[in-house]
């Protein structure tokens, strides 16, 4: 009998995965966003210190806002045509098909909620204030950043030139509280959208007449959005638009007498201000007052560049994004060149109150002990250090030796039993035990002495 053929079981091999190459990991953050490290935080505290302190003395309320808004909203209030909105925005689509961008400043999602939330049937002017960061795609330099921090005020609802004063003075105060001396206020005021229209007319015409000497996007700008060609930085630029026709020569009465008003209050507040014809801040949505807060030290140009804050009008932002007609003011200053500025000038940071108690155990049962303590003397608002990972004694109180402190509390093994706790004076060397109970107590009394 032929020997049947064994049918061989073919092996089925599943495909291998296509091994992905591994993508390569930047152990940093993308270009012009960077890390704000614990040796630098006693200058930005400060700043946040100055700043919240003068916005609630002044009677500003916060608010927080989300960082992203739909794009139109930042669009239709800031401009289509400005260096923000066109080039400048941190723009995509979510997964639900909503056009959304990182704000790229605050005034313009300030604007929306004060529409969303009825605020206009607040007493005016409504008040309020925010602290936070801001993302545009701008080249990284010195003191610019593509993630930057902002502090701002933001009055709604009042006309009257006084409070363009008091928010100029606001603004004022805290740069200089933050001892950031030799600054001066750049003023200037480009009209109401009435009498805007014929001093554009006469910029056209000018520029119109010059436009071989202007840069490309100035050539592009004459047609859509002539006041821009002002705040140009190009050298060329800057030439031509020397010899403009300056908008507070073109003011309709009521303008000229909000910026004669507003003028006068500055000189009763003796802050030293300049007019500065080309100041116009490149944002579509002011009217009238604008100016910035720029470092007399710096270059002319490099002033510009460099402003630690600006504000302005905006008499048509609300409305323009449906709200009521509702005149406003605000300001904003930069965090990232105020503490810049701070350092360069030697000023005074925020100091951190250091702990005049250190709280010492030796052993498990002891630092099960002290771990309450620990609780019980911070909620009665009584500054402990510690050093808990530590097992000897005698490197405890080195640490405690180094810190300064006036009083070393030590739970031992014995006292954590007894439920008491030793009280070392750390000036004369004393020691006492004392009832656990009784620390907090203790330390207060011994504090206030
Ligand atoms: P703006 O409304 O654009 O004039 O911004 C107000 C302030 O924010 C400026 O005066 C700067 O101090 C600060 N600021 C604006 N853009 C940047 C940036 N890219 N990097 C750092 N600070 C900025």
């Amino acid at each position: 009998m032929p020997r049947q053929k064994k049918t061989s079981k073919k092996l089925i091999r599943k495909p291998k995965a296509a091994k992905l190459p591994k993508e390569e990991l930047i152990l940093q953050p993308p270009r012009g966003m960077r890390d704000i490290l614990p040796a630098d935080q006693v200058y930005w505290q400060q700043v946040r210190r100055v700043s919240e302190k003068a916005a609630t003395d002044f009677g500003y309320q916060r608010i927080d806002i989300p960082l992203l808004e739909f794009t139109n909203i930042f669009s239709r209030s800031i401009g289509q045509e400005t260096d923000i909105v066109e080039k400048e925005m941190y723009s995509f689509t979510t997964k639900g098909g909503e056009k959304v961008s990182l704000r790229p400043e605050f005034t313009a999602g300030i604007a929306r909620a004060y529409i969303q939330h009825g605020m206009h049937v607040s007493p005016k002017p409504v008040k309020l204030y925010y602290i936070g960061p801001c993302y545009r795609y701008d080249r990284p330099q010195e003191g610019r950043f593509r993630e930057f921090f902002q502090f701002g005020c933001e009055a709604l609802g009042e006309q009257d030139p006084v409070i363009d004063a008091q928010i100029i003075q606001m603004g004022w105060r805290i740069i200089y509280q933050l001892g950031i001396k030799n600054v001066q206020v750049n003023l200037n005021s480009i009209g109401c959208p009435s009498c805007r229209k014929s001093y554009r007319n006469l910029l056209v015409h000018y520029f119109e007449s010059k436009k071989q000497k202007l840069c490309i996007d100035c050539k592009r700008r004459l047609e859509k959005n002539p006041l821009r060609i002002l705040d140009c930085k190009e050298d060329k630029c800057v030439q031509v638009k020397a010899g403009a026709p300056q908008s507070i020569d073109h003011l309709c009465e009521e303008c000229r007498e909000h910026f004669k008003e507003l003028l006068e209050y500055l000189e009763e507040l003796e802050i030293p201000f300049e007019l500065d014809s080309s100041l116009v801040r490149g944002i579509d949505y002011y009217t009238k007052t604008v100016f910035e807060f720029v470092s007399v030290s710096a270059g002319r140009e490099e002033m510009k560049k460099k402003a630690l804050g600006g504000g302005g009008r905006y008499d048509g932002l609300v409305e323009m994004l449906g709200g009521e007609n509702t005149p406003a003011v605000g300001f904003s200053l930069g965090l990232d060149r105020l503490t810049a500025e701070m350092k360069k000038a030697g000023a005074r940071t925020y100091k951190e109150p250091k702990p005049r108690v250190f709280l010492a155990q030796l052993g498990t049962f002891a630092k099960r002990k002290s771990l309450k303590m620990f609780e019980a003397l911070e909620r009665s608002g009584i500054k402990v250090a510690e050093s808990f990972g530590r097992g000897s004694l005698k490197s405890q109180l080195k640490v405690a030796d180094r810190l300064g402190v006036e009083i070393t509390l030590i739970v031992g093994q014995k006292e954590a039993i007894d439920k008491t706790v030793i009280v070392k004076d750390m000036t004369s060397g004393n020691q006492e035990i004392i009832d656990a109970g009784r620390v907090v107590d203790e330390v207060k009394r011994r504090l206030k002495k």
